[in-house]
Protein backbone atom coordinates (compact mmCIF):
# COMPACT_ATOMS: atom_id res chain seq x y z
CA UNK A 1 0.00 0.00 0.00
CA UNK A 2 1.41 2.94 -1.27
CA UNK A 3 0.40 6.98 -0.72
CA UNK A 4 -3.00 6.72 1.15
CA UNK A 5 -4.80 9.39 -1.39
CA UNK A 6 -7.46 9.24 1.53
CA UNK A 7 -7.81 12.32 3.29
CA UNK A 8 -5.17 13.30 6.02
CA UNK A 9 -5.61 12.24 10.04
CA UNK A 10 -5.97 15.41 12.10
CA UNK A 11 -5.45 15.57 15.88
CA UNK A 12 -6.57 18.15 17.85
CA UNK A 13 -4.26 18.73 21.13
CA UNK A 14 -5.81 21.86 22.61
CA UNK A 15 -5.16 24.90 20.15
CA UNK A 16 -2.85 22.75 18.22
CA UNK A 17 -3.26 20.55 15.32
CA UNK A 18 -1.53 17.59 14.46
CA UNK A 19 -1.87 16.20 10.54
CA UNK A 20 -0.66 12.82 9.64
CA UNK A 21 0.32 11.99 6.19
CA UNK A 22 0.93 8.19 5.45
CA UNK A 23 4.08 7.73 3.53
CA UNK A 24 3.55 3.87 3.40
CA UNK A 25 1.20 0.88 5.24
CA UNK A 26 3.33 -2.44 5.17
CA UNK A 27 2.29 -5.79 6.59
CA UNK A 28 4.98 -7.01 8.55
CA UNK A 29 6.36 -10.38 10.36
CA UNK A 30 7.18 -10.23 13.76
CA UNK A 31 10.48 -11.51 13.29
CA UNK A 32 11.37 -8.77 11.25
CA UNK A 33 10.24 -6.35 14.33
CA UNK A 34 11.27 -8.45 17.21
CA UNK A 35 14.25 -10.16 18.39
CA UNK A 36 12.31 -13.66 19.56
CA UNK A 37 8.45 -13.57 18.94
CA UNK A 38 6.43 -15.23 16.81
CA UNK A 39 3.18 -14.97 15.16
CA UNK A 40 2.33 -16.64 18.51
CA UNK A 41 3.01 -14.23 20.68
CA UNK A 42 0.43 -12.28 19.32
CA UNK A 43 -2.63 -14.78 20.21
CA UNK A 44 -3.15 -12.93 23.66
CA UNK A 45 -3.41 -9.79 22.52
CA UNK A 46 -5.28 -10.14 19.17
CA UNK A 47 -8.64 -9.18 20.64
CA UNK A 48 -7.56 -6.13 21.05
CA UNK A 49 -5.29 -5.39 18.17
CA UNK A 50 -7.21 -6.43 15.38
CA UNK A 51 -8.37 -5.23 12.59
CA UNK A 52 -6.46 -1.78 13.15
CA UNK A 53 -2.97 -2.96 14.39
CA UNK A 54 -2.78 -6.86 12.91
CA UNK A 55 -4.25 -8.03 9.89
CA UNK A 56 -6.21 -11.51 9.17
CA UNK A 57 -2.81 -12.69 8.58
CA UNK A 58 -1.66 -11.74 11.82
CA UNK A 59 1.00 -9.83 10.26
CA UNK A 60 1.68 -6.61 12.03
CA UNK A 61 0.54 -3.27 10.29
CA UNK A 62 3.43 -1.08 9.93
CA UNK A 63 2.23 2.56 9.03
CA UNK A 64 5.44 5.02 8.10
CA UNK A 65 3.75 8.54 8.06
CA UNK A 66 4.68 12.02 9.04
CA UNK A 67 2.96 13.91 11.93
CA UNK A 68 2.72 18.03 11.00
CA UNK A 69 2.30 19.85 14.32
CA UNK A 70 1.00 23.23 13.21
CA UNK A 71 0.97 25.64 16.37
CA UNK A 72 -0.32 28.58 14.69
CA UNK A 73 2.93 30.03 14.66
CA UNK A 74 5.18 27.53 13.34
CA UNK A 75 4.65 24.47 11.64
CA UNK A 76 6.88 21.21 12.53
CA UNK A 77 7.24 18.09 10.82
CA UNK A 78 7.99 15.37 12.59
CA UNK A 79 9.96 12.24 10.68
CA UNK A 80 10.32 12.26 6.72
CA UNK A 81 9.54 8.47 6.15
CA UNK A 82 11.25 6.72 2.98
CA UNK A 83 10.88 9.17 0.01
CA UNK A 84 10.90 8.52 -3.29
CA UNK A 85 14.09 7.05 -5.35
CA UNK A 86 16.35 5.81 -2.90
CA UNK A 87 18.52 3.30 -2.90
CA UNK A 88 20.74 0.70 -0.59
CA UNK A 89 17.28 1.06 1.75
CA UNK A 90 17.52 -2.26 3.77
CA UNK A 91 13.92 -3.79 2.19
CA UNK A 92 13.88 -4.17 -1.58
CA UNK A 93 10.31 -2.54 -2.01
CA UNK A 94 11.87 0.64 0.16
CA UNK A 95 14.01 1.15 -3.24
CA UNK A 96 13.17 2.86 -5.78
CA UNK A 97 9.97 4.12 -4.55
CA UNK A 98 7.70 6.30 -6.50
CA UNK A 99 4.93 6.52 -3.70
CA UNK A 100 2.76 10.19 -3.61
CA UNK A 101 3.58 11.85 -0.20
CA UNK A 102 3.95 15.02 -1.64
CA UNK A 103 1.14 15.83 -3.00
CA UNK A 104 -1.02 13.72 -0.25
CA UNK A 105 1.17 16.34 2.02
CA UNK A 106 -0.12 19.30 -0.56
CA UNK A 107 -3.50 18.43 -0.08
CA UNK A 108 -3.36 18.11 3.48
CA UNK A 109 -2.52 21.84 3.41
CA UNK A 110 0.98 21.58 4.47
CA UNK A 111 3.08 22.01 1.10
CA UNK A 112 6.72 21.56 1.79
CA UNK A 113 7.27 25.24 1.39
CA UNK A 114 5.16 25.70 4.44
CA UNK A 115 7.12 23.59 6.73
CA UNK A 116 9.41 25.91 9.21
CA UNK A 117 11.32 23.10 10.65
CA UNK A 118 12.13 19.29 10.48
CA UNK A 119 12.82 16.72 12.71
CA UNK A 120 13.66 13.11 12.72
CA UNK A 121 13.15 11.42 16.12
CA UNK A 122 16.60 9.45 15.16
CA UNK A 123 18.64 8.87 11.81
CA UNK A 124 17.32 5.79 10.22
CA UNK A 125 16.05 5.45 6.54
CA UNK A 126 12.45 5.29 7.41
CA UNK A 127 12.38 8.48 9.38
CA UNK A 128 15.02 10.31 7.42
CA UNK A 129 13.73 9.61 3.53
CA UNK A 130 11.57 12.75 2.60
CA UNK A 131 14.81 15.02 3.49
CA UNK A 132 15.49 14.66 0.22
CA UNK A 133 14.22 14.66 -3.32
CA UNK A 134 16.81 13.72 -6.30
CA UNK A 135 16.40 16.82 -8.86
CA UNK A 136 17.93 16.44 -12.02
CA UNK A 137 20.28 14.06 -10.58
CA UNK A 138 21.06 15.54 -7.43
CA UNK A 139 19.56 15.18 -3.69
CA UNK A 140 18.17 18.41 -2.57
CA UNK A 141 16.42 19.50 0.62
CA UNK A 142 12.93 18.59 0.08
CA UNK A 143 11.78 21.76 2.51
CA UNK A 144 12.98 24.61 0.75
CA UNK A 145 12.09 26.94 3.95
CA UNK A 146 12.66 24.63 6.38
CA UNK A 147 15.29 24.41 9.40
CA UNK A 148 16.56 20.78 9.91
CA UNK A 149 17.12 20.26 13.23
CA UNK A 150 19.83 17.75 13.99
CA UNK A 151 20.36 16.37 16.99
CA UNK A 152 24.37 16.08 17.37
CA UNK A 153 24.09 13.17 19.73
CA UNK A 154 22.07 11.09 16.67
CA UNK A 155 24.93 12.28 14.07
CA UNK A 156 28.10 11.10 15.90
CA UNK A 157 25.90 7.79 15.97
CA UNK A 158 25.55 7.24 12.23
CA UNK A 159 28.35 9.37 10.38
CA UNK A 160 30.94 6.96 10.55
CA UNK A 161 29.15 4.07 10.59
CA UNK A 162 30.59 2.03 7.64
CA UNK A 163 27.65 -0.16 6.43
CA UNK A 164 26.55 0.33 2.98
CA UNK A 165 22.85 1.06 4.05
CA UNK A 166 24.41 3.64 7.01
CA UNK A 167 26.28 5.70 4.37
CA UNK A 168 23.34 5.23 2.20
CA UNK A 169 21.21 7.64 4.45
CA UNK A 170 24.37 9.78 5.11
CA UNK A 171 25.03 10.27 1.18
CA UNK A 172 20.75 10.37 0.46
CA UNK A 173 19.34 12.12 3.08
CA UNK A 174 21.13 13.78 5.91
CA UNK A 175 24.75 15.35 4.18
CA UNK A 176 23.25 17.03 1.04
CA UNK A 177 21.13 19.10 4.61
CA UNK A 178 24.54 19.78 5.73
CA UNK A 179 25.93 21.19 2.37
CA UNK A 180 22.46 23.55 1.84
CA UNK A 181 23.31 24.75 4.99
CA UNK A 182 19.83 24.24 6.37
CA UNK A 183 20.68 22.36 9.27
CA UNK A 184 20.24 23.61 13.16
CA UNK A 185 22.62 21.66 15.66
CA UNK A 186 20.74 20.32 18.56
CA UNK A 187 21.86 18.40 21.61
CA UNK A 188 18.30 16.25 22.69
CA UNK A 189 16.66 20.31 24.05
CA UNK A 190 15.12 22.52 21.69
CA UNK A 191 11.37 23.81 22.17
CA UNK A 192 9.39 26.15 20.08
CA UNK A 193 5.67 28.12 20.77
CA UNK A 194 6.16 26.64 24.28
CA UNK A 195 4.10 23.57 22.69
CA UNK A 196 6.55 21.51 21.06
CA UNK A 197 9.81 20.07 22.67
CA UNK A 198 11.63 17.25 21.86
CA UNK A 199 12.08 14.91 24.84
CA UNK A 200 14.95 12.20 25.12
CA UNK A 201 14.05 8.47 24.75
CA UNK A 202 17.70 7.29 24.07
CA UNK A 203 18.11 2.99 23.52
CA UNK A 204 16.76 2.77 19.71
CA UNK A 205 19.12 4.86 18.85
CA UNK A 206 21.74 6.44 21.30
CA UNK A 207 20.52 9.88 20.67
CA UNK A 208 16.75 8.96 19.95
CA UNK A 209 14.14 11.25 20.57
CA UNK A 210 10.12 11.41 21.19
CA UNK A 211 8.81 14.65 20.65
CA UNK A 212 6.21 16.36 23.26
CA UNK A 213 3.26 18.59 22.39
CA UNK A 214 1.10 20.71 24.72
CA UNK A 215 -1.12 23.47 24.18
CA UNK A 216 -4.09 24.14 27.02
CA UNK A 217 -5.16 21.31 28.92
CA UNK A 218 -4.11 18.84 25.68
CA UNK A 219 -0.84 17.04 25.90
CA UNK A 220 0.63 13.90 23.19
CA UNK A 221 3.38 12.44 22.75
CA UNK A 222 4.75 11.72 18.80
CA UNK A 223 6.91 8.19 20.24
CA UNK A 224 9.03 7.77 16.93
CA UNK A 225 10.42 4.17 17.13
CA UNK A 226 10.64 4.28 21.05
CA UNK A 227 7.61 1.72 20.43
CA UNK A 228 6.87 0.84 17.23
CA UNK A 229 3.49 -1.07 17.42
CA UNK A 230 0.70 -0.99 19.99
CA UNK A 231 1.69 -4.48 21.05
CA UNK A 232 4.87 -3.08 23.19
CA UNK A 233 1.80 -1.06 25.40
CA UNK A 234 0.86 -4.02 26.76
CA UNK A 235 4.74 -5.95 26.66
CA UNK A 236 7.09 -2.59 26.62
CA UNK A 237 9.94 -5.31 27.89
CA UNK A 238 9.71 -7.09 24.22
CA UNK A 239 13.44 -6.14 22.55
CA UNK A 240 12.97 -4.85 19.12
CA UNK A 241 15.56 -6.19 16.84
CA UNK A 242 16.59 -2.89 15.44
CA UNK A 243 17.29 -1.56 18.74
CA UNK A 244 21.01 -0.51 19.35
CA UNK A 245 20.64 -0.64 22.97
CA UNK A 246 18.12 -3.44 24.23
CA UNK A 247 18.27 -3.05 27.54
CA UNK A 248 18.03 0.96 27.75
CA UNK A 249 15.27 0.74 25.38
CA UNK A 250 12.99 -1.36 27.30
CA UNK A 251 13.80 0.66 30.32
CA UNK A 252 12.84 3.66 28.31
CA UNK A 253 9.70 2.27 27.01
CA UNK A 254 8.39 0.29 30.27
CA UNK A 255 9.04 3.94 32.08
CA UNK A 256 7.17 5.37 29.47
CA UNK A 257 3.95 3.15 29.54
CA UNK A 258 4.22 3.35 33.01
CA UNK A 259 4.19 7.15 33.40
CA UNK A 260 1.82 7.70 30.84
CA UNK A 261 -0.77 5.24 32.08
CA UNK A 262 -4.57 6.20 33.11
CA UNK A 263 -3.03 10.05 31.72
CA UNK A 264 -5.10 12.29 29.19
CA UNK A 265 -1.69 12.27 27.01
CA UNK A 266 -2.61 11.14 23.58
CA UNK A 267 -0.11 8.63 22.33
CA UNK A 268 0.55 9.46 18.65
CA UNK A 269 2.79 5.99 17.16
CA UNK A 270 4.96 6.98 14.69
CA UNK A 271 4.42 3.28 13.15
CA UNK A 272 1.19 3.06 14.28
CA UNK A 273 -1.57 2.25 11.78
CA UNK A 274 -4.63 4.19 11.84
CA UNK A 275 -6.39 5.50 14.34
CA UNK A 276 -2.66 6.06 15.60
CA UNK A 277 -3.37 8.01 18.52
CA UNK A 278 -4.25 5.84 21.56
CA UNK A 279 -4.58 6.02 25.24
CA UNK A 280 -2.84 4.14 27.88
CA UNK A 281 -4.56 2.17 30.08
CA UNK A 282 -4.47 0.03 33.18
CA UNK A 283 -7.01 -3.09 32.75
CA UNK A 284 -6.11 -4.97 36.31
CA UNK A 285 -2.61 -5.37 36.22
CA UNK A 286 -2.28 -5.06 32.57
CA UNK A 287 -1.62 -1.78 30.36
CA UNK A 288 -3.97 -1.54 27.10
CA UNK A 289 -4.97 0.81 25.17
CA UNK A 290 -8.08 3.50 24.76
CA UNK A 291 -8.53 4.11 21.09
CA UNK A 292 -9.51 7.75 19.55
CA UNK A 293 -10.61 8.11 16.54
ZN1 LIG B 1 11.08 3.39 12.12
Amino acid sequence: MSGSGAAAQVFGVGDVSIVKVVDVIEPMSPKVLYVDKTREDFDPHLDWLQPQFIDENRSMLLSIHSLIVQTGRHTVLIDTCLGNDKESAGFPQWNHRRGTFLEDLARAGCPPESIDYVFCTHMHIDHTGWNTSLVDGRWVPTFPNARYLFNRKEWEGIKDLPGVHEQAVLRQNLLPIVEAEQVQWVDGEWEIDDVVRLLPTPGHTPGHCSVAVSSGAGRAVITGDMMIHPVQIAEPQWQQAADADKALAAATRTAFVQEHCDTDVLVLGTHFNTPTGVHIVSQGDRTRIRLTS
